[in-house]
Formats: C-alpha cells, sequence, structure tokens
C-alpha cells in the first residue's frame, strides 16, 4: 500500500511501437519530477487497443526503458488485465444513467451535426435511448454524460486550463462499439486507483484531460495534478510520433539522448557532461531538475 504522501508519478506508453524521442522525454520529466520530489516513479503499460498494438512493443520498451537507466517502483501494471474492472465500472455507470449506449456512427454524427471530421462534438442524439435499436448490444458504444460545468485546473507548467466539455466535445465515448474501452476511462480511473499524484506527460495530451477529470468527477475520485510537458515537432509542425516515423531511440547513445532531452526541457546541463556516462547524467539531472524552467512550449532547437 503506497505511502499517501508520497509523490507518485508514472509513465504509461502504449505498446504501438518502440520508444522514440518524444516518448523519451515524456518519460524523463516524470522520472525527474518524482527523484526530485524523493517519490516514486510507476510504470504502466496502456495497452487497451489491441488493433493498434505491435507484438513485441511492450517488453521492448520496458527493455529499453532498463538500459536507459530508469528504475520504477512496483510492478509493471498491464491495462489489459484490468478490462473486467473497466466493464464493472461502465455497466454501474450505465445503470446510474450517467453513461448510456449511443448508435451513432461517426459519419452519421458528422453528417448531422456538419463538424469537421477531426472535431466531432456529440450533441447527445440518443441520450434518451439509441436511436437505432440495435439486435445485440455490442453494437453500441457507451458515452459519458457531460455538462456545462467548466473543467478547470493549473496545470503545473501550462499554467490555468480552462474547457467546457459540452463545447468541445460533448458526450464522449467511455467503450467503443468493438467493445474497448476509451483511453480517457481507462488512464482516468488508473492514475487515481495507483495513487499517482502528478500525471506528467506531453502537450498533445492535455485536450484529453478534461475528459479524464469528467471521468473521475463523475466516479467521486479526486483527480491528480497534471502537468504537460513541450512535444518535438517535425518540420511540418507535427508532432513525433510512430505514424510520423519518429525514428526509435537506442540505449547505444543513451547518454548523448538524455543530454539532449534536459536541454529541450529548459534544464541547464553543463557543457563538460556532454561526454559523460549515463549515470552521471543521471546523478546530475536528478539533482539540478528544475520543473519551473521547462518551457510551456517547443522554443529551442535540440541538438
Ligand atoms: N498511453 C498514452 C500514449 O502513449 C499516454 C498516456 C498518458 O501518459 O496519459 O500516448
Amino acid at each position: 500500500m503506497p505511502n499517501s504522501n508520497v509523490y507518485r508519478g508514472r509513465f504509461a506508453p502504449s505498446p504501438t511501437g518502440p520508444l522514440h524521442f518524444g516518448s523519451l522525454i515524456a518519460a524523463v520529466g516524470s522520472y525527474l519530477q518524482a527523484k526530485q520530489m524523493q517519490g516514486e516513479w510507476l510504470v504502466r503499460i496502456d495497452d487497451i487497443d489491441p488493433p493498434r498494438e505491435l507484438k513485441g512493443a511492450a517488453d521492448n520498451i520496458l527493455k529499453t526503458l532498463e538500459a536507459f537507466g530508469f528504475e520504477w517502483d512496483e510492478d509493471v501494471l498491464y491495462q489489459s488485465h484490468r478490462q473486467p474492472y473497466y466493464q464493472e465500472v461502465v455497466n454501474e455507470l450505465v445503470t446510474r444513467k450517467l453513461a448510456y449506449p449511443c448508435s451513432c456512427s461517426r459519419a452519421s454524427i458528422i453528417k448531422k451535426t456538419g463538424s469537421a471530421k477531426g472535431d466531432i462534438i456529440y450533441p447527445g442524439f440518443c441520450r434518451n435511448g439509441p436511436l437505432k435499436k440495435a439486435v445485440k448490444p455490442a453494437e453500441y458504444s457507451i458515452r459519458l454524460r457531460c455538462n456545462s460545468e467548466p473543467i478547470i485546473f493549473k496545470d503545473t507548467v501550462q499554467g490555468q486550463q480552462t474547457f467546457n466539455l459540452e463545447n468541445s466535445h460533448g458526450d464522449f465515448i467511455i467503450q467503443r462499439r468493438d467493445q474497448l474501452f476509451s483511453y480517457h476511462l481507462a488512464s482516468g480511473i488508473d492514475d487515481v486507483e495507483q495513487k499517482i499524484t502528478e500525471v506528467v506527460r506531453g502537450t498533445d495530451l492535455l485536450n484529453c484531460t478534461p475528459s479524464q477529470i469528467h471521468v473521475q468527477h463523475t466516479l467521486n475520485l479526486v483527480s491528480p495534478q497534471y502537468c504537460h510537458l513541450p512535444i518535438v515537432v517535425n518540420n511540418e509542425g507535427q508532432k513525433l510520433s510512430k505514424q510520423n516515423h519518429a525514428p526509435p531511440i537506442s540505449a547505444k547513445n543513451s547518454a548523448e539522448l538524455l543530454y539532449k532531452t534536459l536541454k529541450f526541457l529548459g534544464q541547464m546541463p553543463p557543457i563538460d557532461l556532454i561526454d559523460a556516462i549515463q549515470k552521471d547524467i543521471w546523478c546530475w539531472a536528478i539533482k539540478h531538475w528544475r520543473i519551473d524552467l521547462v518551457p510551456a512550449i517547443y522554443q529551442q532547437g535540440i541538438n
């Protein structure tokens, strides 16, 4: 049982491919924030979307983390092992009418609302019962009701944030039609149940945070602190990701990559650390980590 006064951070990769420089930034930032607070740091594998996953990726990620010198507390939590529990939560939310089955397809919502493809705001067509009666429950997705109450939080790096879920997302999916659970549901629940005190990750996930906070509020859970780090973008302004062909990182040049990561995160490692071994870089970083130096957005070269 974790001590409730202890800072607990986490790194929660999805096993969709090997780690790249973008994921290393989130791993390093969350690790140093935890180490600096004499806290604990956990690794969770967010394996809730098998169609997007790559065989062997979870093991590969863990081996790479190890080779980079990360040390985690507690056993790794695999979200795939939590499915029966997520199902219980979803059933309970439906029974309490806080969530409901929905028969609308993406295409039909776009057609009816005129929203752009990537920006669907679901206005609750099925709130009073699915518009189309399905033959099997598996033909419905499950949506969580949201409301117009603003979601306000102070992000450690990005500052004050105010979102209105009703205007930005509408009732969102917590269980897909193919029965898979959404990232918002699983992460919103697990961050609290793992007693994470601060979630440190990339700003690409800032927009997901209000939905996760809403999951927590609906379940009467106390939300952790959130901290969104700047992300690396390529020349076209896209974030580094497997889809954008970000090259995997290799532990062969771990010291150099850790040095680059520290610079990217606004830290000021001394120049002679460039040639240092991995262990010495970690020693310097844990001792000198300052979250107040981390820029909100990507500002400087990483070379
Ligand atoms: N599993 C998510 C991803 O790899 C990140 C989860 C998180 O840090 O909240 O993009």
